[in-house]
């Protein structure tokens, strides 16, 4: 059984391999591109100023393409692929100022750039098979460069810039392994019921609204229930609060075993859940939701020598045949829920009531 649904409906963030949600990433990269584009257009300036006309328009040419892919980042269908082509020619362009005729020595700071860069990327092992090498390169460039000056206080230069830029992705490395983890455990609370372990609320409405779209592609049915545990105040008032949460885990570990692997369990509020079960329809789902309540009604909750009986009213609603949009299901779901509280309780209610007899 599905628990937890994928979060977001559109790529999935592990795609990118950086733990960032893709909204947040996708910012992320749009900030990296505009200024590196504007950066580019400052030294564009400098360079027509300097008379270098060649560079100048290159650096143009370069800051334009940024702030075009900055812009349009949204509709590039593989983005992580640009991101790597992005990463890959400044990278190289930074290795190419630290040799190239009349550079600054200062033109090797730019190296620190690169982990900088690559880590929140790319994530902790691409961002450091990409910016590892191209640091070390940038020290056999630099020593290249200027062999000619490591006497005593060349020397010390070198290891200076040499040890900032390891203490630099070190601690890229570290953070950045720190992050995604603590993101991935954000997201795992986020999309998890803390008392049942089910899905979330968000995260099982997220799941409907993906299965609905999958489901437009494929038309393929799907079938949304709603399960309500019946007289629960009593059971709180009687054995307490505290056999009331064993009985919403023990009312879960019982669906959970019952459930497919592709069906979704998740906890709408209260003692309330609702149940998703993909690529079936009504007539599918009913053996299976009847077997869901007679499980609850024939397993009372042992609770310390007490046995405490349990049952649940069940409304179910098939797409695309009751509603075609989450919002339609709901309510259709939620009509029949409450019929079959009015009715008596631990039952379920599938279909609309039969008009009564002329
Ligand atoms: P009905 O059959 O009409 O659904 O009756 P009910 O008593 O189940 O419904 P009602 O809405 O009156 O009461 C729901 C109760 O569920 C009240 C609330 O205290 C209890 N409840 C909600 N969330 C939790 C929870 O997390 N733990 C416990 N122990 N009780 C909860
Ligand atoms: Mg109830
Ligand atoms: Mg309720």
């Amino acid at each position: 059984m599905t628990r937890i649904p994928s979060a977001s409906p559109g790529h999935n963030s592990s795609s990118y391999s950086t733990g960032l949600q893709d909204q947040s990433w996708m910012a992320l990269v749009r900030m990296v591109f505009v200024g590196t584009g504007i950066n580019l257009l400052v030294f564009c300036v400098l360079q027509l100023l300097a008379g270098n006309l060649l560079f100048a328009s290159f650096e143009l040419l370069a800051s334009l393409l940024l702030l075009t892919g900055a812009w349009k980042i949204a509709e590039v269908r593989n983005p992580l692929l640009l991101v790597n082509l992005f990463l890959l020619c400044m990278f190289s362009f930074l290795l190419y100022i630290i040799v190239m005729p009349g550079a600054s020595k200062t033109a090797f700071a730019w190296t620190y750039i690169m982990p900088v860069l690559a880590y929140p990327l790319l994530g902790r092992v691409r961002g450091g098979l990409l910016s590892i090498p191209f640091a070390l390169m940038a020290i056999v460039f630099f020593l290249y460069k200027y062999e000619g000056a490591l006497d005593a206080a060349g020397l010390i230069d070198l290891v200076n810039a040499a040890l900032c830029g390891l203490l630099i992705i070190l601690f890229m490395h570290v953070y950045e392994g720190r992050r995604a983890a603590a993101h991935r455990e954000l997201q795992r609370i986020a999309q998890t019921d803390a008392l049942t372990g089910v899905a979330s609320r968000s995260s099982f409405e997220q799941a409907l609204a993906q299965s609905i779209l999958e489901a437009e592609r494929s038309h393929n049915p799907l079938v949304l229930v709603i399960l309500d545990v019946d007289h629960f105040k009593k059971v709180n008032d009687r054995w307490g609060h505290d056999a009331g949460d064993k009985a919403l885990c023990h009312i879960c570990q019982g669906l959970s075993q019952r459930l497919r692997i592709s069906d979704t369990l998740g906890r709408l509020g209260g003692e309330e859940f609702g149940l998703l079960l993909r690529n079936t329809d009504r007539a599918g789902a009913e053996p299976l939701v009847e077997q869901l309540r007679s499980q609850i009604s024939n397993n009372p909750l042992r609770y310390g020598n007490q046995l405490i009986e349990l049952s649940a009213t069940f409304g179910v609603a098939e797409w695309p045949l009751d509603g075609r949009t989450v919002d339609d299901l709901y309510r259709c779901v939620d009509r029949r829920l409450y019929r079959g509280k009015d009715a008596g309780r631990n039952q379920i209610v599938s279909r609309e009531a039969a008009l009564p007899p002329a």
